[in-house]
């Protein structure tokens, strides 16, 4: 582990050598938790469920069994720190760590019983080829090695390179997600529980396209885990 996991603290940068921890033991006690994996209606599924317009526009999303975040995403938090370093700063396994954490954690509230399959949100393939990893990839992993539950890389695709989303406002960020992803070979999924699993969710108009998207798998239950919910 020492050889994957950096020195020193991702959270605090203190220098934290032969521990099996990535974070160091105060940073560990201190991650922001939200506490949501056996709490319904959490504001993670309240976002998703979406603005009263969408549901009005037939937009609501189906069959969500439920929705969780690990942690809480707080600007001038040392999490958000972390989080950057994992999706652009070569580090993906802070991902990995933080889903086996998760999963640990999580696992209590039988949050991932009867899941048949992991969908990690995909990058779209130039994005990939840029970054060089899907941060949500490492993040799956991490949920699997934990519960032993596989990961589908597969079937849900990325069909659009939406710009970088800090950029946008609200109204044309939703624009931009239009139809953003596919699902291929759908009857491959037909009647299986689907977790999806991202890395963070803002206005949840990225996860609830995908969701959308998979609207086309016929009996799908789908439950949502993201690693960080933005307050
Ligand atoms: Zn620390």
């Amino acid at each position: 582990m020492n050889l994957l996991y950096p020195r020193t603290c991702p959270a605090c940068a203190r220098y934290i050598g032969g521990q099996q921890n990535l974070f160091c033991d105060r940073c560990m006690h201190r991650l922001p938790r939200t506490e949501q994996a056996h709490m319904r209606q959490n504001v993670t599924e309240t976002t998703l469920i979406g603005p009263v317009s969408d549901i009005v526009a037939g937009a609501k999303v189906m069959h969500l069994e439920k929705a969780a975040a690990f942690l809480f995403y707080d600007k001038d938090h040392p999490i958000q720190r972390v989080i950057h370093k994992m999706k652009y700063a070569d580090q993906p396994m802070i991902g990995y760590f933080l889903g086996r954490q998760a999963a640990i954690e999580f696992q209590y509230a039988d949050f991932f019983d009867e899941i048949d399959v992991i969908i990690p949100i995909p990058l779209h393939p130039k994005r990939l080829n840029e970054r060089g990893y899907n941060q949500s990839e490492y993040i799956a992993k991490g949920i699997s090695d934990v519960t032993g539950i596989p990961i589908d890389l597969t079937h849900v695709t990325r069909t659009r390179n939406t710009p970088k989303q800090a950029l946008q406002r609200g109204e044309e960020r939703r624009e931009n997600m239009a139809e953003a992803f596919a699902v291929n070979h759908p009857e491959q999924l037909y009647h299986k529980h689907i977790l999806v699993v991202d890395d963070l969710i803002t206005t949840g108009e990225t996860m609830r396209s995908c969701l959308k998207a998979m609207k086309i798998i016929r009996g799908t239950k789908i439950t949502v885990f993201a690693l960080c919910k933005a307050r």
